[in-house]
């Protein structure tokens, strides 16, 4: 998960047919990356209808929110944001400037469209993960009378049918979403009600999308889904194609050199996944892969559906084929019930698991989840005191981590210009940003770099070529 992103999401919105001046779409991205990706493919749904993006909501005259349910008081940010822009909305109408459509799209969407509709009067528009394809349509029944609420009436597969690919992507990076919905419902957890089912695209949807952002420049695709090691799609003989097989597909395309994908679930590590990490070069030497709690009474509590032995060992698994994987993961403290006991067996399997990164949160009750009425809630205090401790340790081995590869050499796949003259900064196969000088040639291209040091949140390397 990320933190809120506001998304100026293409570089080109063209001018509508007949030059008529663009009009102004405003989208704030909150959440994880496939929020981004949605918001993506939303700027460039509405392209053909005259939208160009802004990075200010001041003006515009299309603004959606596409928001998260994950975070705590997701649905209150909501309504915050709702109240300014309703005041923006007023303010440009009393202007003479022409109206604000406002439209509130995502999970919190999807979870709380008619209260939305019912509290905030200036929402004119609400809109769930699966009907983006419908925006347009939607806008012009907006306009003639305010209160369309398009939920989860389409399947997944609609959506992607009726999006364009990848039109506004940009860069030598891309995200695509392969893989939506959650059938593991944990107990913490709200995708399985916001998104419904697992559902995955099928291969020749996918080679297709990545064929175009290959044609872009793109040079590392991120494969985004809920479970996307849960992916099961329909392969070109009509038979089941798992993630594995996928990442030889998209490997063969010409131009795409780095494969990774998130967020993944220890259940689904398939044993071809696992052997893939040791032979495809293209898989990139880096997985998230969440295990929430080293505890075993509160991971069936959470409904993980697996215990921190099997963890252990799909870990020893996978640093078998690839010994130099760097593995992240997220951990929930103050789950209800958390004793003592339980969190020092969290902080015992980070210690013995040793990650490169990792998310860390104070467990927030999500309404209509079975943990948010369990009995014995952990008070704040504790849970916060534990929360300190695991992000010091976290922190601890991150920065080890990002430390012990000074004096090694790592193909580092340059991205965009540094703050500073004619640096450039890139990623390093395990995921961190890499901050090189007299580089920004070299944008575009993945280039061996030597580290010289590392840092909490980053690495420094230097050029031994320039060509
Ligand atoms: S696996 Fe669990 S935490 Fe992940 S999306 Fe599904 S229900 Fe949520």
């Amino acid at each position: 998960m990320t933190d809120t992103l506001e998304t100026p999401v293409l570089e080109d919105g063209g001018a509508p047919e007949g030059g008529a001046a663009p009009k102004r779409l405003f989208i704030k991205t909150y959440g994880c990356q496939m929020n981004v990706y949605d918001s993506e493919r939303m700027a460039d749904v509405l392209r053909p209808l005259g939208y160009a993006p802004t990075d200010t909501p001041e003006g515009a005259d299309f603004v959606i929110l596409n928001t998260c349910h994950i975070r705590e008081k997701a649905a209150e940010k909501v309504y915050s944001e709702l109240g300014k822009l309703r005041q923006m909305k007023d303010e440009k109408a009393a202007a003479g400037q022409g109206g604000m459509t406002i439209a509130v799209a995502g999970c919190v969407a999807q979870a709380e469209g008619e209260e939305i509709m019912k509290r905030q009067p200036a929402v004119d528009l609400v809109v769930g993960p699966q009907a983006y394809h419908q925006l347009p349509e939607l806008l012009t029944r907006t306009a003639r009378a305010r209160g369309e609420r398009i939920g989860a009436d389409f399947a997944p597969n609609e959506k992607f049918d009726a999006l364009p690919a990848t039109r506004g992507t940009e860069g030598v990076t891309a995200f695509l979403t392969v893989q939506e919905g959650c059938d593991k419902f944990c107990t913490f957890c709200v995708v399985p009600y916001t998104r419904g089912a697992e559902w995955s695209r099928p291969v020749a949807a996918v080679l297709d999308e990545a064929r175009a952002l290959a044609d872009r420049g793109v040079r590392e695709i991120t494969l985004l889904g809920q479970n996307v090691n849960a992916y099961d799609g329909e392969g070109p003989d009509g038979k089941p194609f798992t993630l594995a097989k996928l990442a030889y597909a998209l490997a063969d395309i010409p131009g795409i050199e780095r494969i990774r994908y998130t967020t993944s679930h220890p259940n689904d590590m398939s044993d071809d996944l696992i052997a893939a990490h040791g032979d495809l070069d293209a898989l990139m030497p880096y997985l998230h892969l969440p295990v929430q709690s080293g505890s075993d009474r509160i991971l069936r509590l959470m409904n993980r559906k697996h215990g921190r032995q099997k963890y252990f060992d799909l870990i020893d698994r996978i640093r078998e084929a690839r010994p130099d994987m760097a593995l992240s993961g997220d951990f929930i403290v103050g789950f209800p019930g958390e004793t003592d006991r339980d969190f020092e067996d969290t902080m015992d399997l980070v210690r013995r698991v040793n990650y490169a990164s990792a998310f860390s949160f104070m467990y927030s009750p999500r309404p209509g989840t079975p943990a948010a009425t369990m009995a014995v809630q952990v008070p704040d205090d504790v849970a916060k005191t534990r929360l300190h401790a695991l992000q010091a340790l976290l922190t601890e081995q991150q920065v080890a981590f990002n430390q012990s590869l000074a004096g090694r050499v790592l193909p580092v796949l340059f991205e965009k210009k540094g703050r500073h003259g004619a640096q450039a900064i890139g990623r390093s196969p395990y995921l961190q940003s890499v901050h090189v000088g007299d580089a920004d040639h070299l944008i575009g291209r993945s280039v061996p770099i030597e580290i010289i040091s590392g840092q909490q949140n980053s690495l420094t390397g230097r050029l031994i070529q320039t060509n």
